[in-house]
């Protein structure tokens, strides 16, 4: 069932769309934060990492045997970042995935026991995709500055940064495995958060850190669970990170949609790049790719699909010039899953990016709309395990729930 649409990119200025350059580098954001210089007060008072939403954080048990798709969830409280209020200032809403998580429960179509919690990207993990060199970089302050385009991050000491803030993107990195290990299981897995589709094997860069796609690739692919995988990226920034990961991979194929005149210029090579005009509407849009991903699917034969999907499509998108709709955004994204679903190939969504007022309720009302489609692993195991029992309301106070208790 479709969820409600609202008229997307209404009231909200447009900025210029073209690509921040400073000297000779791209980048991603174009409103730049400037230096500021928070007093040490201030700086104290930063809330690194607060308790995960969920209490439960595993993997379901060898009984959820799945009958159906099903959609399990991967989100951790401690994907936030909080600097006393000044990633405010950073053009990516780093609260939109607890804003999400939030509104899926209060909107009762999941609980928080729904919610599979991640481990956090061991090093050895990180080693598999980025070189040592990298890690090194992120000692850094000034250097992590360059990777998130934050110059405020690059007055902070180094344990603080990696506390504060990297520790925050190796959770949600570490969610983009365990969703791909939920989809092998359970048919679809969404994770609320991840996509990180610029990092590079050698550096960050245009907020991405991690590059938590190719990482879930080795990971699983280290442990003999997948092969050939499918990446498939409608954030409207081409993924040239993810192709970089990628390349020379001839069991990884890149599928990117992408708007052509915007941040990277000059882009990556993947195996298959459609590009975009600016103002791009729906239809445009959802034709060139119903057009186009059964035949990449049928090229690639993937065992696994990892979709980014950024909604930075939105019309009105500050760092962007297409012209979608919430509705069409929603129906990208179902149509991606169908598509997958209906060739029983389990597929992984992360969120990319999005960077206008309405981000978070776009994604929200796409990872409502799977949800709704299909339901949830722990839902669908009740509702076979007891057909005839009436569906119970399920309990929106972390508080109150059994799951909170644990
Ligand atoms: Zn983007």
């Amino acid at each position: 069932m479709a969820t409600p649409v609202r008229p997307a990119g209404q009231g909200v200025r447009r900025r210029n769309r073209q690509q921040a350059v400073h000297g000779n580098r791209q980048t991603l954001g174009r409103r730049r934060l400037g230096p500021i210089c928070p007093s040490w007060k201030t700086l104290l008072g930063v809330v690194l990492a607060v308790a995960p939403l969920a209490a439960c954080g595993q993997t379901p048990s060898r009984d959820d045997t799945r009958k159906a798709p099903a959609v399990t969830l991967v989100y951790s409280k401690k994907y936030e970042i909080n600097f006393g209020g000044l990633e405010r200032a950073h053009p990516f809403d780093i609260h939109k995935y607890t804003k999400i998580a939030k509104q899926l429960i209060a909107d009762e179509v999941v609980a928080v026991r729904d919610f599979h919690v991640p481990d956090e990207l061991s090093r050895e993990q990180i080693l598999l995709v980025h070189t040592p060199a990298f890690l090194t970089s992120l000692k850094s302050s000034t250097t992590v500055a360059e990777y998130l385009e934050a110059p405020m991050v690059a007055v902070l000491p180094a344990g603080m940064i990696d506390r504060g803030m990297l520790r925050a993107f190796r959770h949600a990195s570490g969610g983009t495995i365990l969703a791909a290990r939920l989809a092998l299981k359970h048919g679809i897995a969404v994770n609320i958060g991840g996509g990180y589709h610029h990092a590079k094997p050698d550096r960050g860069e245009g907020f991405c850190v991690y590059a938590d796609m190719p990482i879930a690739i080795r990971v699983l692919r280290k442990e003999k669970l997948v092969r050939r995988v499918l990446v498939v990226d409608l954030d409207v920034h081409q993924g040239n990170g993810t192709i970089g990961c990628c390349q020379g991979d001839p069991d990884v194929f890149t599928f990117s949609m992408h708007q052509r005149d915007i941040y990277p210029i000059p882009k990556e090579k993947g195996d298959l790049d459609i590009e975009l005009r600016a103002g791009t509407d729906d239809e445009t849009y959802l034709r060139l790719l119903r057009e186009a991903l059964p035949d990449v699917i049928k090229r690639s034969r993937p065992e696994l699909v990892i979709l980014q999907a950024g909604c930075d499509t939105l019309k009105g998108d500050p760092l962007a010039g297409l012209a979608m709709t919430q509705d069409g955004i929603v129906r990208r994204d179902a149509y991606v899953i169908d598509t997958c679903v209906a060739r029983g190939i389990p597929v992984v969504m992360t969120l990319g990016g999005g960077y206008s007022r309405q981000a978070w309720k776009v994604q929200h009302a796409s990872v409502r709309n799977i949800i709704e489609t299909y339901d949830t692993a722990r839902r669908q195991s009740a509702d076979a395990a007891q057909p005839q029992a009436k569906p119970k309301k399920l309990e929106v106070d972390p508080k109150k729930s059994k799951a909170g208790k644990r």
